[in-house]
Parts: C-alpha cells; sequence; structure tokens
C-alpha cells in the first residue's frame, strides 16, 4: 500500500485510456480526475512533504483542545516541556533543506520519535490520517480503471487486449 503501487495504477489507467476508444466527454472527464490524483501524489513525495502534514494535524488538533472541542491530550508523556502538548513539531522532526533530506526520511524520522515517545497519541494519530488518504487514492484509482474497463468490455472499436 505504498505510493508506488498507486503509481503502477496510474499508470495501468493511462495505457488503458490509450487502447480505448472512449466516448466523448469521457476520457477528458477521466483524465482530469486522474490528473488531480497524480497532483496528490506528487504533493504527498514533495520534499518534507509527511512532516508538514504532521505539523498541520499537531496544530489543529491543539486548536480544537483550546476550543474545548478535544479531551484526549495531543501526548501523555506528562512533561510540560514536551513540544507535542504546546502543539508544535519538535524542531529536530523539522523538514530540513537538503537534497538528502526527502518525504522517505521525513516520514522515518518521525516514525522512529513516535517508537521513542510511544505517548505522542498525535503522532499515531496523524500517521493514521495520511495512512487513510493513501487508501482514498488507492480507491480512486480502482474506480478510474474500472469506469475506463466498462467503455472498452461495452463494445470499443480498439482490439481487446488485456492490460
Ligand atoms: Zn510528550
Amino acid at each position: 500500500m505504498d505510493s508506488r503501487s498507486i503509481e503502477e495504477q496510474l499508470n495501468r489507467f493511462y495505457d488503458i485510456v490509450r487502447e480505448t476508444n472512449l466516448p466523448e466527454g469521457v476520457e477528458e472527464e477521466l483524465n482530469a480526475e486522474a490528473d488531480e490524483v497524480m497532483a496528490e501524489l506528487v504533493r504527498r513525495r514533495d520534499e518534507g512533504a509527511y512532516s508538514r502534514f504532521v505539523a498541520e494535524v499537531i496544530a489543529r488538533e491543539h486548536m480544537r483542545i483550546e476550543r474545548g472541542e478535544r479531551d484526549r491530550p495531543l501526548c501523555a508523556c506528562g512533561d510540560a516541556l514536551c513540544p507535542l502538548s504546546s502543539g508544535k513539531l519538535p524542531p529536530q522532526l523539522r523538514p530540513i533543506k537538503s537534497e538528502h533530506f526527502g518525504e522517505e526520511d521525513s516520514k522515518e524520522l518521525i516514525d522512529e520519535y513516535e517508537e521513542r515517545h510511544p505517548e505522542a497519541l498525535v503522532l499515531r494519530e496523524a500517521r493514521r490520517e495520511w495512512e487513510r488518504k493513501e487508501v482514498k487514492l488507492e480507491r480512486r484509482l480502482r474506480q478510474l480503471i474500472a469506469r475506463a474497463k466498462q467503455h472498452r468490455e461495452s463494445g470499443a472499436t480498439t482490439a481487446y487486449t488485456e492490460v
């Protein structure tokens, strides 16, 4: 369920669209949605994207505590100086501008921190939210592929080839 499999599905979708005579308008519609998924994929792989995402979730959840909308602490470690409890991503987890510090690294760094700091509830929540978005992207792609195939199977004029 990594981004690579999403990319493979996306390529598969573009292959199907290329090989199928889609009715007017349908190809544009499907491609526009695929482009959206692609853009989201690129954003997620952007340098420091995960780190920024987690920082946003922490800030958002901190705001909810201040508004009285959330009872669960962001971190249950009880340390008065814990940056998570005050709504901040620990400084060592912030993205560093370096060509060697890509999305994978920032995810790895934050996951490792979470292992060492298991009371960090908000980090676990953010990780799950990030994973749920991945699952959603996969589902959207599967639906796009199914919609494109439907047209191919309902008598498209191009030769039928299994992909
Ligand atoms: Zn803490």
